[in-house]
């Protein structure tokens, strides 16, 4: 009996940590609930269809070209975006203005044609463009497809910057580069996903407060998600205006490239 006794503890100790290693994985994990508290910070997405100029207007977005010709635009490269790629600055210092102008005098070096640059950098109150969308950038993993073929957006970490503000403004921007290009939301990336060559690991920790453990996880997809609801309430529009009920994704597609022909003679200039 005394034997027995003796043995009770650590049997008990045992079975205590098989039922709270057996509790934890019913528990949410961190990055769920960080998409969990951020949700309930921002609020449901609207389901109400929203028109997509006006979805534009709500971006504050500011066109600061990189000069022609120069720095990251030296080389004529046209483009035409399959993808997002969405990334963060971890420049604890910088806006999206001082961006703008670092890009504009070619002060960040690097890729493949010695000037890093993208398309759009995103801060809590505003949304600046350093490139057409219909030219190629340097942010993700040099002659890449990531490169080749995507939008680049950075999202700003400066000091005194609305981190969430920031990003459900990058998921309002992604959804409406989504449909005036018609990206399907699979093709919504983080850095992560393209791997740099020579780099070890070569899949950059991009955006890290987006992932767990350096990679894509449930806070990764809790934005993928926002950005996919944002972009329905835009095809909504589409659909009440047609005064149909939801397409087919090639009927979808269809109309989609009738739009995109109509805006390419109208207002629609800077996503487009
Ligand atoms: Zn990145």
């Amino acid at each position: 009996m005394k034997r027995i006794l003796l043995f009770l503890p650590p049997v008990l100790l045992g079975v205590t940590l098989l039922i709270l290693v057996s509790c934890n994985t019913n528990q949410p994990q961190t990055g769920s609930s960080k998409g969990q508290i951020w949700e309930r910070h921002l609020g449901a997405v609207a389901n109400a269809p929203l028109h997509p100029g006006e979805a534009q207007k709500e971006l504050n977005l500011k066109v600061d070209l990189i000069p022609e010709g120069k720095y990251g635009r030296r080389l004529s490269r046209e483009m035409t975006p399959r993808y997002i790629t969405i990334h963060s600055t971890q420049n604890p210092t910088g806006d999206a203005h001082a961006h703008a102008k670092a890009l504009n005098r070619g002060a960040l070096r690097g890729g493949v044609c010695g000037y890093l640059c993208w398309h759009f950098t995103v801060q809590g109150d505003t949304v600046v463009q350093h490139l057409p969308t219909s030219e190629r950038g340097e942010h993700a993993d040099f002659d890449g497809p990531g490169n080749r073929y995507s939008i680049g957006i950075e999202m700003c970490e400066h000091k005194g910057n609305d981190q969430l503000a920031t990003m459900e403004r990058t998921a309002k921007l992604t959804a409406s580069l989504m449909y005036h290009h018609q990206i399907p939301i699979e093709n919504v990336r983080a850095h992560y996903h393209w791997p740099r060559e020579g780099y070890n690991p070569p899949n950059k920790n991009c955006p890290h407060f987006l992932l767990e453990n350096g990679q894509p996880g449930t806070t990764w997809r809790w934005f993928v998600g926002r950005v996919q609801r944002h972009h329905q309430r835009l095809i909504a529009f589409d659909e009440a205006q047609g005064g149909q009920k939801p397409r087919s994704e090639g009927a979808r597609r269809r109309q989609q490239m009738a739009q995109r022909l109509w805006r390419t003679v109208s207002e629609f200039v800077r996503l487009g």
